[in-house]
């Protein structure tokens, strides 16, 4: 008989975490004006709001914390940190900041001016902040399968090259400063880019003499699914795919704190030095010198080794199997789900899973907040509320889909915790007829609201 999947790793430390009862939950929630966000840590019991900056880090980044140089100039972690990543990606120019969006801002600050638009697939929520900050647009060339969450296309991160040259040629190319794919696209349900649609996207680019950038939070776990579903891909090794990958664009932006392994940070990689040049001015007016930009030497020791790490194959297939071991359990459930599984979270189709909740109640916050009430399990919104207002109109946007995400943070909890996720969530599917009435806003900021909204229930 095969085999079970099983960590390659065992457990050297632990941390606490602390059980509580549904009466105090409610309690906690209504005091937090019902936004997760606003709750403490030690009033949630697995949290699964976010895979970012939340993992474990392995023996080796914390031997590599030790060794971290805080040399002000010059580091000899920078260095490393340098080699690392234009090993795996091919990008020589390397700018550290203090996380993704910091390296959002350096990179737009560049690049992006008022009246621009940006296509990509599905933007991501800070990615999207900052093109709209500038006054421009992020325009959503996603394919349309990646909204149907029962069709099961094996890579729903894609971009439609049918939508992105009718852009191409209805925008004037002044106003389209690059491309951006997001790899694997968060906000479709972290779904993955194949390695022939990011081909075909580059060669659309160059036509139109379009630079293409990657957003590349997730790139490893991109890679893995490439390297699983793709024809022609399965002997090939993560990082040979990795580098394929980064050959077809001009840099990335990075949050370190996803697939970096790492607790906080980011970059920006870039092929071109003349880019790398301008950039450096924002880094060091923003961030701090160009050889720690906003990240400790110890810090930057830790990423080497974490970027090295998350582009192993042992690694990879354990923390997919995670999330996959947690999806297929609740579709056996009959729990509608984004079909097939992300890579780095499940997430809940909640217009399926509420469907008497009207959409200007929040479906997807309404059940985000029933999961908390039953079982102390901290998921997050990926619907209306993070859609946020339309810049010009200030009506609701109401996006394709309404999720609950449940993001699996890395190397941090057991299969046992998968099934108590498993079993809340059951227990909210079997009583969902009688969650008939959401909530409404009653306090919310101008821009990425979701953070600090108070709410009320209806
Ligand atoms: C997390 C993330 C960002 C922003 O990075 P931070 O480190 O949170 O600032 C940008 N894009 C994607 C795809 C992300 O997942």
């Amino acid at each position: 008989m095969k085999l079970p999947y099983a960590e390659p790793y065992r457990i050297k430390m632990v941390e606490p975490i602390f059980p509580s009862t549904q009466e105090q939950r409610s309690e906690w929630i209504k005091s937090a004006g019902y936004n997760l966000f606003n709750l403490r840590s030690e009033q949630v019991f697995v949290d699964l709001l976010t895979d970012s900056g939340t993992g474990a880090m392995s023996d080796l980044q914390w031997a590599a914390l030790m060794r971290g140089d805080e040399s002000y100039a010059g580091s000899r972690s920078f260095h490393e940190l340098k080699d690392t990543v234009e090993r795996i990606t091919g990008f020589a120019h390397l700018l550290p900041t203090h996380q993704g969006r910091a390296a959002e801002n350096v990179l737009f600050s560049v690049l992006v001016k008022e009246g621009d638009r940006v296509p990509g697939n599905s933007h991501f929520d800070t990615t999207k902040g900052h093109i709209e900050f500038r006054k421009a647009t992020a325009v959503d060339c996603t394919v349309d399968q990646a909204f149907d969450t029962s069709s099961p296309h094996p890579f729903k991160g894609n971009l439609s090259l049918e939508k992105l040259r009718k852009e191409f040629t209805s925008t004037p190319k002044e106003q389209i400063p690059f491309c951006l794919i997001t790899i694997t696209c968060n906000t479709s349900g972290g779904q993955p880019v194949s390695l022939e649609n990011i081909r075909q996207v580059s060669a659309l680019c160059k036509e139109f003499s379009i630079p293409l950038f990657f957003d590349a939070a997730r790139f490893a776990e991109n890679a893995y699914f490439i390297q699983q579903r793709e024809e022609g891909q399965k002997e090939r090794s993560i990082k040979e795919i990795c580098r394929e990958m980064f050959s077809y664009g001009d840099g990335m932006t990075m949050s370190s704190k996803k697939d970096g392994l790492v607790n906080i940070g980011g970059f920006i990689a870039l092929r071109d030095k003349a880019l790398y040049d301008k950039a450096s001015t924002l880094v060091i007016v923003y961030e701090g010198f160009v050889t720690y930009g906003g990240m400790s030497g110890r810090d930057m020791a830790a990423l080497a080794v974490g970027l090295d790490e998350a582009t192993e194959h042992g690694y990879l297939h354990s923390r997919i199997s995670q999330v996959e071991y947690l999806g297929e359990r609740l579709l056996k459930s009959g729990v509608p789900l984004q079909n097939p599984i992300g890579g780095h979270a499940v997430f809940i189709d909640a217009l399926k899973f509420l469907p008497h909740v009207p959409r200007e109640q929040f479906p997807a916050q309404t059940l985000a907040l029933e999961l908390y009430r039953e079982a102390g399990i901290r998921g997050v919104e990926i619907g209306a509320i993070l859609a946020d207002r339309d810049p010009l109109t200030r009506e609701n946007r109401y996006p394709q889909t309404e999720f609950v995400r449940l993001a699996i943070p890395r190397r941090t909890y057991t299969n046992n915790h998968m099934d108590y996720v498993a079993q809340a969530v059951e227990n909210v599917f079997a009583r969902r007829d009688e969650i008939t009435k959401g909530y409404r806003i009653i306090e919310e900021a101008p821009i990425m609201r979701h953070f600090t909204v108070q709410l009320s229930p209806v």
